[in-house]
């Protein structure tokens, strides 16, 4: 389509919208422009009353200045198009009627007209809001004018030269009006694209993030108005990643907008469709008692569980909510703190389903929240003069001490606070720790972390929190420093504190060999102090730095957190932990931002979290009352979705081992075991069966299963499979205790293909030996419950 010259609204909808607009933009523009023309009509009045000796018509003068007043006082007020539209065309014809009337007793009235004629028309152009209010306001102005010029004398030459000035008004005016109007409907179009642009998802189309927050409050609020509910979905692409890894990011792209269409074609008229992010959409739908929210979230489900992606169907986990009573303090953000975690609910039961809020909890958890938030202010108006916290100088920057609060998870007790530096500018400003320690000299550095110190000491002298330890950040070339736990020592003890309330994180940094790190941590032990190493995981805080400085905490990385198993997406963290707890070493996570990593710091058995979740960094040290709740809360989720795996895992796993019990029923009745175990192998997870001696040698039989996986690295190939000794494996000795009873154990990495797998396994007398039955299955796959470790 070629583009128009003179683009014009497509229908009558954006007509509506564009005149609105208009109107906004206008209003200003003509209430000066029309009151600076009743100033010139007050000097034509002026000049006509001075000038002329003709009688002079007071009252229409006046009558007329006084509607004209009238109807600029009127614009800021109006309200639609054509009230704007009425209001111009009286102002013209008051104008025109005023003029006619002041011009007809004097001389040559033409000459006064003139002026008239052509000012008024070309200034009231571009004012006209629509093409229609333009033509109206025209033909009434000059139809206004018809009386006074068929009522003057016939001179043609006058008049002749009268109307040209009219006509060349006119024209100009025409122009003036058009182009303005389009050069206002260009303008519009830019504005609406724009608007549309900023707040829409380019890849799916639907409304993004900050739209979405926008939207959703006025949606809540105008429900709440009318005593309507409202309910939220929050949908997640299961196992999206996937799809960008195994077919790339096309596919995945192409995976989320079919899902954005499905959600856009499923959801109900006026509902609010938005994608907050990655995989992650939200539905803000108004309830409508017959149609249940259960139903629209099951067929949304179903429905895009019937899109395909290179590998099988797309599938989704939806959590649910809905608003709570009108009187009460729900908002928004709770509405979707709900959603969220009757989807992380959705995901733990198995991923593909719906769930919804539990309620009562979280609800629990606001309402102490506010009390917090009630209790923080008052709690900063009482302290805020008595407590005056030590200002330190460095350089230009004023040194101040903020405190994160520790939390110890199973005991849901505060247990220290992590003092960190904040720098202020002299116009109170903050310093940007990159400014603050950036380009400094190693002296410098040491200098600085010392007086740190001090003044963190200063701030928690008299106020740390009963049975909480201070943790403060040390820099490795500071802690090797011959003396400094000394004088450390002594600063403590000028706080009123003693070297066992601290605990030293040692930070991530190359200036000290793991040498003197190991002897400066001898030193500090031995004056009492606790060691923790920071940034586990992290460049030089390695495994090595663990193993020589032997801390009694690791700090880890929230990052850890995250990280899961490549090929089943299993979270790493646990396995961690248990490593670290074996070394007796006490377990921190640090950057717990939301629930999720919460209820995963709490299955993985971490001992102290920290995070903006628990608590943020803040000059006072007063916990907030509501965090205990939230771990509780972390722990009730972990249970439920602890059960939920189990049963799951339970129910997978239970035909393995009665055909197990089966199957030793018959190698006890003399079949043979290629045939007793047929039916296991060819299960489409069995990646091998086998029967072992009693000391888990020889290997009596050995076949591979039908699970097809390909090893990524195979330690025995095929051929080696058979032979070696695993009495040493849980799987062994655990059958071996329950004698005759088939048992699980895994998941662990499988001898045979380097991948994960689980055992399931029977010991059994055959002619008075022990004999072990077991299937390897393949257990990789993220679609299968994990046990609890085994
Ligand atoms: P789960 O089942 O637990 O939800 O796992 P998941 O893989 O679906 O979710 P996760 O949050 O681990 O991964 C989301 C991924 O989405 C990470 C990111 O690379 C990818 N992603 C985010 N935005 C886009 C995008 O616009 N296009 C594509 N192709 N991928 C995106
Ligand atoms: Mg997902
Ligand atoms: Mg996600």
């Amino acid at each position: 389509m070629r583009p128009s010259v003179f683009p014009s609204p497509a229908n009558a909808a954006e007509r509506n919208r564009f005149h609105a607009r208009s109107l906004q933009h206008q209003r200003p523009l003509s209430f000066v422009t029309m009151a600076l023309s009743i100033g010139a009509y007050a000097l034509f009045v002026a000049a006509r009353a001075l000038l002329v000796d003709a009688p002079f018509p007071l009252w229409i003068a006046t009558l007329a200045g006084l509607g004209l007043v009238l109807l600029v006082l009127a614009i800021p007020r109006t309200r639609s198009t054509a009230e704007f539209g009425l209001i111009g065309v009286a102002y013209v014809v008051i104008m025109q009627l005023a003029a006619n009337a002041l011009a007809r007793g004097t001389d040559d009235p033409l000459v006064w007209m003139t002026p008239v004629v052509v000012a008024i028309t070309l200034c009231a152009a571009p004012l006209w809001l629509t093409p229609r209010h333009f033509a109206l306001g025209s033909v009434c102005y000059y139809a206004s004018t018809l009386p006074f010029v068929l009522g003057l004398p016939h001179d043609v030459a006058r008049l002749a030269i009268f109307g040209v000035w009219l006509v060349i008004a006119l024209m100009t005016a025409i122009v003036f009006h058009f182009g303005f109007y389009h050069f206002r409907y260009r303008h519009f179009q830019l504005e609406e694209a724009l608007t549309t642009r900023a707040a829409t998802d380019a890849l799916t189309g639907v409304m993004n993030r900050r739209a979405f927050l926008d939207e959703a409050e006025r949606f809540i609020a105008a429900r709440r108005k009318a005593s309507r509910p409202v309910a939220l979905l929050f949908v997640d692409i299961d196992r999206f990643k996937s799809i960008n890894e195994q077919f790339g990011h096309g596919a995945g792209d192409k995976a989320l907008q079919n899902v954005a269409d499905t959600i856009v074609q499923h959801a109900p008229e006026g509902a609010l469709i938005a994608r907050m992010g990655g995989e992650e959409f939200v539905v803000l739908v108004e309830e409508r008692p017959p149609a249940p929210i259960a139903g629209l979230a099951q067929s949304l489900r179903h429905a895009i569980s019937q899109i395909a992606r290179p590998d099988g169907f797309v599938t989704v986990s939806i959590g649910v909510a809905r608003m709570q009573g009108e009187d009460s303090e729900d908002d928004l953000a709770a509405l979707l703190e709900r959603a969220d975690e009757a989807l992380f609910r959705a995901r733990q039961a198995g991923r593909n389903q719906v769930a919804f809020e539990r309620g009562a909890s979280l609800v629990a958890v606001r309402n102490t929240a506010a009390h917090d938030a009630n209790d923080a202010n008052n709690a900063v108006q009482q302290i805020s003069t008595p407590v005056q916290m030590p200002r330190m100088r460095w350089r230009n920057v004023t040194l101040v001490s903020h405190f994160q609060p520790l939390w110890s998870l199973p005991r849901e007790k505060l247990i220290g606070v992590e003092a960190l530096l904040r720098g202020e500018d002299d116009q109170g400003g903050l310093v940007p720790p990159v400014v603050l320690f950036g380009g400094l000299s190693a002296d410098e550095l040491r200098e600085l972390d010392v007086l740190a110190h001090r003044c963190h000491l200063h701030s928690a002298a008299g106020r740390l929190p009963d049975g909480a330890r201070l943790f403060l950040n040390i820099l490795p070339s500071t802690f090797i420093c011959p003396g400094y736990e000394a004088e450390l020592a002594g600063m403590v003890d000028a706080a009123g504190l003693a070297p066992g309330d601290i605990v030293l994180e040692l930070l991530e940094s190359d200036d000290a060999g793991p040498d003197a790190l190991s002897l400066a941590a001898n030193r500090y032990r031995d004056c009492g102090f606790l060691i923790a190493v920071d940034d586990f995981g992290a460049r030089y805080s390695n495994l090595d730095r663990l193993l020589r400085i032997q801390p009694d905490l690791v700090k880890l990385d929230g990052e850890l957190i995250r990280a899961r198993n490549r090929r089943s997406g299993r979270p790493l963290l646990r396995d961690l932990v248990t490593l670290l707890h074996q070394s007796d070493i006490v377990v921190v996570v640090e950057g717990v931002e939301t629930t999720e990593e919460l209820v995963l710091a709490v299955e993985a058995k971490v001992d102290i979290a920290q995070g903006f979740l628990l608590g943020r960094p803040n000059a006072s040290l007063a916990p907030a009352n509501t965090t205990p709740t939230r771990i509780d809360h972390a722990f009730d989720l972990a249970a439920e979705a602890r059960a939920a795996r189990m049963s799951r895992f339970d129910c997978a796993i239970r035909p393995w081992l009665a055909g197990l019990a089966e199957a030793s029923r018959q190698v006890q009745a003399g079949v043979p075991y290629g045939e007793s175990l047929a039916r296991l192998m060819a299960g489409p997870q069995c990646v091998r069966a086998f029967a072992l001696g009693p000391t888990g040698r020889p290997t009596l039989f050995e076949a591979r299963g039908a699970a097809r996986t390909e090893p990524p690295l195979s330690l025995h190939n095929g051929s080696d499979a058979a032979g070696g000794r695993w009495d040493h494996r849980a799987f062994f000795w655990r059958a071996a205790r329950n004698n005759g009873q088939a048992v699980y154990s895994g998941p662990m990495l499988s001898p045979l293909t380097s991948c994960l797998c689980v055992i399931a396994s029977i010991a059994i007398e055959v002619d008075n030996q022990q004999v072990l039955l077991a299937v390897e299955l393949d257990w990789a796959s993220p679609d299968l419950p994990w046990p609890e470790a085994a």
